[in-house]
């Protein structure tokens, strides 16, 4: 041990008392997505989003008038496709969970079935992320069926972080699952300024952790979020802050050979 440790002694002087120009520090790029939920339902801010020129990650609800249709157009312009998938909150009104939520009196079958339908109602998905879910998320076998669905059909998660006791990055990890959280909201109050201070949060998260996870929706807000996330993009160019898809965070060897990220035009 003793010698072990006096061999390591002249690596350490040399990596520790290099003049500073003399190391290859490679600055850590700063990424950030910007998943825009509810593609499918309304259609405010869809056509902005979509055609824009900001990378967002376009999360899609299943089983609705324009889901298929919504992810086609996605795929054609380059944007990532996510699946939205409707889940049991603690509140709210039924009519917002939209056709085929999961709910917390299905069974692990049913919840996987939902899954399967909602993974062919989205085309090109490669990730899911759950719409509201507060009470859904906290029910474990209710998350293990989708996680395990995910991991069949190698899908990453991202958790929306509705509920503090949200099951989904516990049971991902189990799994093996690439699992990651968002960290802002964007238009939980709708202006575009609100959306621009939220902006600006996602920046401050990312310098601090490196990337960085923001949720904003298309519908009767989308107009504005749109609004508020173009205005914001000099903001990150000045802060070197890279907009990636969803699917651009997870690093690493444990997740490259999970799933394939979306190349543009292929
Ligand atoms: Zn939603």
């Amino acid at each position: 041990m003793r010698k072990f440790v006096s061999m390591l002694i002249p690596f350490m002087f040399l990596s520790f008392h290099q003049p500073a120009s003399a190391q290859k520090i490679e600055p850590k790029e700063l990424k950030a997505a910007i998943i825009i939920d509810d593609f499918g339902g309304g259609t405010g801010g869809v056509r902005d989003f979509l055609e824009g020129e900001i990378p967002i990650t376009a999360a899609v609800m299943p089983f609705t008038e324009h889901s298929t249709e919504h992810a086609k157009w996605a795929h054609k312009y380059g944007i990532e496709v996510m699946i939205h998938l409707s889940m049991e909150p603690k509140r709210g009104k039924r009519s917002w969970l939209g056709p085929r939520p999961i709910t917390n009196d299905l069974s692990a079958a049913e919840v996987k079935q939902i899954v399967r339908d909602a993974i062919k109602d989205v085309p090109y998905a490669v990730g899911i992320n759950n719409h509201m879910g507060s009470l859904a998320v906290e029910n474990e076998e209710i998350v293990l069926a989708i996680v395990e669905v995910a991991k069949e059909k190698r899908l990453f998660i991202i958790d929306s972080a509705t509920s503090p006791n949200t099951k989904f990055p516990k049971i991902a990890n189990e799994l093996g699952v690439p699992v990651l959280k968002r960290d802002v909201f964007l238009d939980d109050i709708s202006s575009s300024s609100h959306v621009r201070q939220q902006m600006i949060r996602l920046a401050k998260v990312t310098e601090i952790k490196g990337s960085g996870i923001a949720i904003g929706h298309v519908g009767i807000t989308g107009k504005v979020c749109s609004i508020g996330v173009f205005q914001s993009m000099d903001e990150f160019k000045r802060r070197h802050i890279k907009i990636v898809p969803a699917s651009g965070l997870f690093s690493g060897k444990s997740t490259e050979k999970y799933f394939i990220p979306l190349k543009k035009g292929s």
